[in-house]
């Protein structure tokens, strides 16, 4: 239900802890926060954040790039397992999303019969590992298996994804749920809505449906389902903190 990644040269998990707070008011049933630095940790707990605090507590949450999720189960009953982030089966791409995925059963039986092995109830994880998949069989980019992905998927999303295999990017997408960038200075945020953002940044981006956004090397790179570079319109926000 919630949304929140950081890419830049702070401490990654405190402000996705933040931001997630700042999106309770949506509602939520899970937490979970995804943390790459050269690991892939996926941390994630039923409950309120605070549960989630007090999990990582004792962890390794060194990270300046990271994402974070509150859920509002829609396929899965509220658990551990069914909360974000979710894996793939290598353990090597993480998603979080928010949105539902339509067409996800029939995903789901053909991916399995690919090999792929599922922990969770979610219509989310499918997504993940197809995006695995087509990039296991075109031996393309991950930006490139996203972009595909979203080709076969109906349904509405806002997904943001991370791979152990490109440890300095970060890659969203859109269609029917919200999602803002936060254009800081070497740093980016992507939330939800602005409300994790704007005590970082005043700049921001709205991502339009069937936009990609790559976010590596301090620079943002916004495309279109076909694959066209997209300028991006940022806009001052004035709000009150
Ligand atoms: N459909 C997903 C799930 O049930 C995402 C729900 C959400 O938007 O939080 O896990």
């Amino acid at each position: 239900c919630g949304i929140v990644a950081y890419i830049g040269y702070r401490e990654a998990c405190p402000i996705i802890l933040k931001g997630l707070r700042r999106l309770e008011y949506r509602g939520y049933d899970s937490a979970g926060v995804a943390l790459l630095n050269g690991a892939l940790n996926v941390y994630k707990k039923k409950g309120k954040v605070n549960e989630l605090e007090k999990f990582i507590a004792e962890k390794d949450t060194h990270a300046h790039i990271g994402m974070g999720h509150t859920r509002w189960a829609t396929h899965g009953e509220p658990n551990d397992s069914n909360a974000h982030p979710h894996y793939s089966t290598s353990e090597r791409i993480a998603i979080i999303h928010n949105g539902i995925i339509e067409n996800y059963a029939a995903l789901k039986t053909h991916l399995q019969k690919q090999g792929h092995v599922f922990q969770s109830d979610t219509d989310t994880e499918v997504f993940v590992n197809l995006i695995e998949e087509i990039q296991k069989q075109n031996s393309c980019s991950l930006e490139e298996a996203v972009r595909l992905a979203l080709h076969e998927v109906v349904g509405a999303y806002a997904i943001v994804v991370l791979s152990k295999d490109d440890p300095g990017q970060l890659i969203a997408a859109r269609k029917g749920s919200p999602l803002v960038i936060g254009v800081g200075k070497d740093e980016f945020f992507l939330a939800s809505d602005a409300t994790p953002i704007i005590e970082y940044t005043n700049e921001v981006v709205y991502v339009n449906d069937y936009e990609i956004v790559v976010i590596r090397d301090g620079k943002l790179d916004i495309r279109s389902k076909e694959d066209v570079q997209q300028t991006p319109y940022i806009q001052k926000l004035e709000l009150e903190l």
